[in-house]
């Protein structure tokens, strides 16, 4: 049997034990139809079942009523950057963004391409993208505001989400949705790449609140309108199976093995505590981010000097601790503590930082 490591890659990302030999246990034959989930009909009724069972574990995870819907969409989270204000721009009124960095910054870049009017409200450039900005402007006026709930490569999260009034809050919960317990009500979309906390890439989770399918222009083309997704289901075209069949199977692990996402968020704040807890602790690994808004999904840190960080990057993946390379924009470390992470792999990883800080402290 070959050896697992402990995987901290940023994304695509570690999943669940329980649903990989799952997975590989019904991949010749998917419940009695001598088929593999990869070769059968996405029309089938085996298929539907599964898509409609996510659907229904991704809104009981999430606390959704039934204002809110749920489909799923090709293309990234990258294509929701573009989809958002083509759906979600009203006329006359400008689009808010809140700017914390790389994927916050393309989304705003990707949304000026298609809007006239955006809006950047509060941005933390000034300090490197280190903190959250706290004061947010609010205009009655705007179509939305878009946040990144957690910053992946900057390492910092939004513990407390601007109050917006009316206006809708639209979120980019790529790296960090089903983590921690949030509510909902006040977001208009959330949207989430499944390859990090969710499943595998090559789908996105899209959640939309049902009085924003009102403000759709009529004259997007099909694959870019909300509605499609809405009406038919996530079935208008040959939808991603594979990756919808993980996703259900991921969320039925977080319900049935973990407790639901409260008892999730309870595992990530041990992982996190522990991680952070011990580089606050000395002065060999340095984390640059205002400590009230430091993210539990993507720890960042630095070493004394780029050589000593790719030495530890390298004696690392040697002893089974992968993914630690810091992402190609900023350089430095960062271990991604997703829900697929097991405490035991950041304790390994704690004892791997004593020992390596030790021998070249
Ligand atoms: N937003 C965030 C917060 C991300 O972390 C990522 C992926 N690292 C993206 C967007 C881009 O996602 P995708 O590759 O699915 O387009």
């Amino acid at each position: 049997k070959e050896k697992r490591v402990f995987i901290f890659n940023p994304g695509p990302a570690a999943l669940p034990i329980p649903v990989l030999e799952e997975v590989r246990e019904e991949m010749l034959s998917f419940r009695g139809t001598g088929m593999s989930i990869l070769e059968i009909s996405h029309r089938s009724k085996e298929f539907e079942e599964v898509l409609n069972t996510a659907v229904l574990r991704i809104k009981r995870l999430l606390n959704l009523n039934d204002d809110f819907e749920v489909v799923f969409i090709q293309g990234g989270a990258s294509l929701q950057f573009a989809m958002v204000p083509m759906n979600c721009a009203q006329p006359g009124k400008p689009i808010a963004y809140v700017d914390t960095g790389y994927w916050s910054t393309k989304a705003i870049q990707e949304a000026q391409r298609i809007v006239d009017d955006v809006c950047i409200v509060a941005s933390s450039k000034d300090r490197n993208y280190t903190y959250i900005p706290k004061e947010i402007p609010i205009d009655d006026n705007f179509s939305y505001l878009h946040i990144t709930s957690n910053n992946t490569i900057k390492g910092t999260q939004w513990w407390k989400f601007p109050k917006t009034g009316n206006i809708p809050l639209v979120a980019d919960m790529s790296s960090d949705i089903f983590s921690r317990v949030f509510d909902p009500r006040p977001f208009g979309i959330i949207y989430a790449g499944a390859q990090k906390n969710a499943g595998p890439a090559g789908v996105t989770i899209v959640i939309i609140r049902k009085d924003m399918l009102e403000r759709i222009p009529k004259n997007l083309p099909t694959m870019l309108n909300y509605t499609t997704f809405v009406e038919k289901n996530s079935l208008y075209n040959t939808p991603p199976c594979f990756a919808i069949y993980v996703v259900e199977k991921v969320a039925r692990w977080l319900e049935e093995n973990i407790g639901g996402v409260a008892a999730m968020e309870e595992i990530n704040r041990k992982k996190a505590n522990l991680l952070y807890g011990y580089i606050d602790s000395q002065d060999f690994y340095r984390n640059p981010v205002q400590p009230e808004d430091r993210s539990w999904m993507n720890v960042v840190f630095n070493l004394p000097s780029p050589e000593l960080e790719k030495l530890f990057v390298e004696e690392a993946t040697r002893e089974g601790l992968v993914g630690l390379k810091g992402h190609r924009s900023v350089g430095g470390c960062r271990a991604s503590l997703y829900n697929g992470v097991p405490l035991e792999a950041v304790e390994v990883l704690v004892d791997f930082m004593k020992e390596f800080a030790r021998r070249n402290g």
